[in-house]
């Protein structure tokens, strides 16, 4: 472990999980922040203080070059933000940005300018270089939880995204299991076997139309031809009805030139998302 800081640890704090983790933020505030030597980082106990509902988390000191972090009862992120926070007043006081004069007392944030703007600054660089650490941290060592968490929440951001503007565009709201449903079919040998998006009772081409019928002989021959003869009577229309078989490639061609449509505008979407 690379050390960072000279730790003061006089609270008794196990350092033994986390240690590695303030000297990281360290490197990492050093490095955004650009101060440059590292302040004296003191870990302290303060019973009195913690029992107060707002009492002190940290300061820093600009003449001792020292970060000081009230530990009791916090967690240790609560701890490594304020130490980020500190990081910036420290940044400040080696730009000769902390301005010392002026008011000091109770209030100071309010009622001394320049320290209230060295403390908006604390407050946005501090947790932004926070929380910047936090995330490269996360992406460079994924634990299986963060990864899958993170996997799991864009695709569902993603999803739902995609849902609303599908059902803004058509007007109706989408069941994308059907288009699930449509892939397996084209998968699907029985369904479709030569695979070109048409059913096999709305396509000629499928092999199944194409098959010979197998075990038959030639002395059924007549039987066939009677059977061919009635199929070719069931091709012509009644009046005023359409032909089943026609019926069903119609509406299979109307179905899957809809399934274009949505497939094409999800492609389109997916692809200004990029
Ligand atoms: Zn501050």
């Amino acid at each position: 472990m690379k050390k960072f800081f000279k730790i003061k640890n006089k609270c008794g704090m196990d350092l033994s999980e986390s240690e590695e983790l303030f000297h990281g933020l360290g490197q990492y505030a050093q490095k955004k922040l650009g101060f440059n030597k590292p302040p004296t980082l003191h870990l302290v106990s303060d019973g009195d203080n913690a029992s107060k509902p707002l009492g002190k988390t940290a300061y820093y000191d600009p003449q001792g070059m020292a970060v000081t972090i009230y530990t009791d009862n916090r967690h240790t992120k609560d701890i490594l933000r304020s130490l980020a926070h500190e990081l910036v007043h420290h940044t400040q006081n080696e730009n000769g940005m902390l301005n010392d004069t002026g008011y000091h007392g109770e209030g100071y944030a309010q009622k001394n300018k320049d320290l209230r703007q060295s403390e908006k600054e604390a407050y946005l660089k501090g947790n932004m270089c926070f929380r910047d650490w936090e995330d490269s941290l996360k992406q460079s060592k994924p634990t299986i939880y963060n990864e899958w968490r993170n996997i799991m929440s864009t695709k569902n951001w993603k999803n739902n995204e995609l849902m609303e503007n599908l059902t803004e565009k058509f007007g109706f709201k989408m069941d994308l299991g059907l288009l699930k449903e449509a892939k397996q079919f084209a998968n699907d040998d029985s369904l479709d076997g030569d695979k070109d998006g048409k059913p096999k009772w709305a396509d000629p081409d499928d092999p199944v139309n194409k098959e010979e019928k197998p075990g038959e002989d030639d002395n059924k021959d007549s039987e066939k031809e009677e059977e061919e003869t009635s199929k070719k009577e069931n091709f012509k229309p009644k009046k005023g009805q359409e032909p089943e078989h026609l019926k069903k490639a119609r509406e299979a061609k109307n179905e899957s030139r809809i399934m274009k449509i949505i497939k094409n505008e999800i492609r389109k979407q997916l692809k200004e998302r990029k």
